[in-house]
C-alpha cells in the first residue's frame, strides 16, 4: 500500500497565471483529506497534480517514495479517480463501465460481475447496472463514477466534488463508501465545497487563490 501522497512546495503556472503557489500538503493512508476553498481556488488543479495528471511548474509530488513525473503512468493503476465530467463510456451500461476496471486487473469473470454489482449497490444503484450511462441522470452517473473508482480497491483514491450532484441520502451513501476506502487503508483525497462533506473528512486543507490558507500538514 501507499502510505501517503504529498505535494512539496508545488507551484502550477497555466496560461501565464499562477494557479497554485507553494502548496505543501500530505494526505496519509487510512484517512480522508478534504480540499476546500471557493470556486477557482485551485482544488481541481491540486487533485490533478497529486494524481500526476497536471504537470507541476515548481516543487514535486510524491507517492510515498516515488516522485510523480510525466512518466509515472504506472501510478494510474494504483489509483481510482472521480473527476469532474466522470469520464464514463456513455454507450456502455453502468455495470460494464465498472467491470472494465476489474477486467483490466485480470479478475476472474464471475468475480467481476459480483464485485461490480456490489460496488453499484453500495452507492445505491442496485438494479441500475443494465442501464446505459447515457440514460442515467447526472447524479446517477456521478455514483457510477464512484463505484468504478473504488471497485478495483485502489491504494489511492482521488475524488473531485464527488457528491456535487447528490441529494442528502445518496450523498451519505457515497461518503460511507469513501470512509470505507480509508478504513481499508487507502489514501483518500477529495475536493468539496460542501461543509457537511468536509466535516466528515479526517483532515481539511483550505485553499484560496491557489495557496493553502488553513490546515496544511
Ligand atoms: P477549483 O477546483 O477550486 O474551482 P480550479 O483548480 O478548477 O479551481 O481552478 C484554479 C484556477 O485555474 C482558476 O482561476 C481557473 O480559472 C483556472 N483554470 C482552470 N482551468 C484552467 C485552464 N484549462 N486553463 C487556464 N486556467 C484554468
Ligand atoms: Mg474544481
Amino acid at each position: 500500500m501507499t502510505r501517503f501522497v504529498a505535494a512539496h512546495e508545488v507551484g502550477v503556472v497555466r496560461g501565464g497565471r499562477q494557479v497554485l503557489g507553494d502548496v505543501t500538503v500530505t494526505a496519509p493512508a487510512g484517512e480522508i483529506t478534504a480540499l476546500t476553498g471557493p470556486s477557482g481556488s485551485g482544488k481541481s488543479t491540486l487533485i490533478a497534480a497529486l494524481a500526476g495528471l497536471e504537470p507541476v511548474t515548481t516543487g514535486r509530488i510524491v507517492w510515498e517514495d516515488t516522485v510523480v513525473g510525466p512518466r509515472s503512468r504506472d501510478l494510474r493503476h494504483r489509483c481510482g479517480l472521480v473527476l469532474q465530467g466522470y469520464g464514463l463510456v456513455s454507450l456502455l451500461s453502468a455495470a460494464e463501465n465498472v467491470e472494465l476496471v476489474l477486467q483490466a486487473q485480470g479478475v476472474a469473470r464471475a468475480e467481476v460481475r459480483d464485485r461490480a454489482r456490489e460496488a453499484l449497490a453500495a452507492v445505491g444503484l442496485d438494479g441500475a447496472g443494465d442501464h446505459l450511462v447515457e440514460q442515467l441522470s447526472g447524479g446517477q452517473q456521478q455514483r457510477v463514477a464512484v463505484a468504478r473508482a473504488v471497485v478495483g480497491r485502489p491504494e489511492v483514491l482521488f475524488a473531485d466534488e464527488p457528491t456535487a450532484e447528490l441529494d442528502p441520502a445518496t450523498r451519505d451513501r457515497v461518503l460511507h463508501v469513501l470512509l470505507a476506502e480509508a478504513h481499508r487503508g487507502a489514501v483518500v483525497v477529495l475536493a468539496t465545497h460542501d461543509r457537511y462533506v468536509a466535516d466528515v473528512a479526517d483532515a481539511e486543507v483550505e485553499l484560496e487563490d491557489g495557496r493553502v490558507v488553513a490546515g496544511s500538514a
